[in-house]
């Protein structure tokens, strides 16, 4: 597991802008998802975390994402502000939210998706706890934006990133279905990036 600030490589993914996080703020970053890994897997030794990378990109409202990438690694994404304004409330409260994800995600791979498990349902709720965070998935955090459902992100060749619900994304990765976007572009399977789960 490493840390990547603001640079996704080998993620196909592209930071539009790039803002240099000071070092050892990421280096603080770095320990803490080493630190909360270990306890994952002390609890759970089934549980491996070399598929899993951070980066410090996102901006906006959300405090954090756990994406599944096509290739089943997984991807944190903390927000560049909430990283240099409240490093440690991303470290107590983030980090351990998303790893969680991340970890429900593993344990549902595991169980074949039997059962589609809630994305803050008790689970991952028992999971946060035990790394550590409250399980709040509301006050607590200020910047998430409220999301019910998996989310598919797509990316268009401009970059513009799209957001697409679970039927649309069946759509176009089985029936081949495009959608034209309000500029003209139209949005393929081939555009599809990460599983958002968080
Ligand atoms: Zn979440």
């Amino acid at each position: 597991m490493k840390v990547t600030d603001n640079s996704f490589k080998g993620w196909d993914l592209k930071s539009r802008k790039t803002i240099a996080l000071p070092s050892d703020l990421v280096d603080k970053l770095r320990v803490n998802l080493c630190e909360l890994a270990a306890k994952a897997s002390a609890r759970d030794p089934r549980l491996s975390f070399e598929d899993v990378d951070i980066c410090c990109d996102l901006r906006g409202r959300a405090a954090g994402h756990a994406l599944v990438m096509r290739d089943h690694r997984h991807l944190i994404r903390l927000n560049v502000q909430a990283c240099m304004e409240n490093l440690d409330w991303v470290v107590n409260e983030i980090l351990p939210h998303e790893l969680a994800h991340v970890i429900c995600h593993k344990e549902n791979m595991r169980a074949n998706h039997q059962k589609k498990l809630r994305a803050h349902g008790p689970r991952w709720r028992a999971w946060c706890r035990f790394l550590g965070a409250s399980g709040a998935t509301t006050h607590a955090m200020p910047l998430e934006s409220v999301r019910k459902s998996t989310k598919y992100l797509y990316r268009l060749p401009s970059g513009e990133e799209v957001k697409v619900s679970s039927i649309r994304h069946r759509r176009m990765q089985h029936k081949g279905y495009a959608y034209l976007m309000k500029n003209g572009a139209s949005l393929t399977r081939d555009h599809w990036v990460a599983e958002d789960d968080s």
